[in-house]
């Protein structure tokens, strides 16, 4: 395998290059380095390749990581990227830049009761199913705009776009991906702030250039970066 340094150089091109292909520029494309099951000797490898934005999924594996003597004083900025149960909230609020995998109201009340609590704000994306596949979390796209006003008044959390994990195939992940962009801009129509709704976080190592030319603002590579799993 390569290494991570000259992975991380490739994915940066690529990156550039779907940019270019779309008309954007590749500062609005940020890539979060997804690090689940990889040991924290790996993450400072890509730290010291000039990687800051790394992704969990796992809340136990995150703060063991976290944590590790390796990287603890490094200036990381952590994205929590699984699925998060209300009952995890508690263990991440605080510890993340970004909170990607919320896909029900009662845990983004909750998010909120706790930020409210840790006197903090705590960023959140709402993570959409777009793919119908049960098998996936992830709220319906149809329910979004329905609890949009109840997640718009939470106090001390501010919703700041939309997430998804698209099919395994490319064409089909390219309309999930288009059908994630217009709902957020429905979502701005009904904002107070939509200024605020800035993000779309999709697109992984099969599917980055799909997801780019299709409006990404933030993509989570592992597989690329780190090898297999
Ligand atoms: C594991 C994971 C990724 C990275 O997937 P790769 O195919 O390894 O790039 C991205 N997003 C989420 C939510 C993940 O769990």
């Amino acid at each position: 395998m390569e290494s991570i340094a000259s992975n991380l150089g490739a994915i940066r091109e690529e990156i550039k290059a779907a940019c270019i292909a779309a008309g954007r520029s590749a500062e609005e494309v940020r890539l979060i380095a997804v690090t689940k099951t990889k040991p924290a000797g790996l993450v400072r490898e890509a730290f010291e390749a000039g990687q800051l934005d790394f992704g969990e999924s796992y809340v136990q594996e995150f703060l063991e990581k976290q944590q590790d003597p390796q990287l603890e004083k490094l200036p990381l900025s952590w994205h929590f990227i699984g699925h998060l149960q209300s009952n995890k909230v508690r263990s991440v609020i605080g510890r993340v830049s970004l909170i990607h995998g919320i896909d029900k109201l009662s845990t983004a009340e909750e998010l909120s009761k706790r930020a409210v609590q840790h006197n903090i704000n705590a960023d959140y994306l709402l993570e959409v199913n777009t793919s119908a596949e049960s098998s996936k979390y992830g709220m319906q796209p149809e329910e979004v705009l329905g609890v949009a006003e109840s997640l718009f008044r939470l106090p001390n959390v501010t919703l700041r776009g939309l997430m998804t994990i698209a099919s395994p195939d490319p064409q089909r992940a390219r309309k999930e991906f288009r059908s994630l962009r217009l709902l957020l801009e429905s979502l701005k129509l009904a904002a107070p702030d939509p200024s605020k709704l800035t993000e779309l976080s999709m697109g992984m190592s099969g599917d980055f250039h799909e997801a780019i030319e299709e409006g990404a603002t933030m993509i989570r590579v592992g597989t690329a970066i780190f090898g297999w799993r």
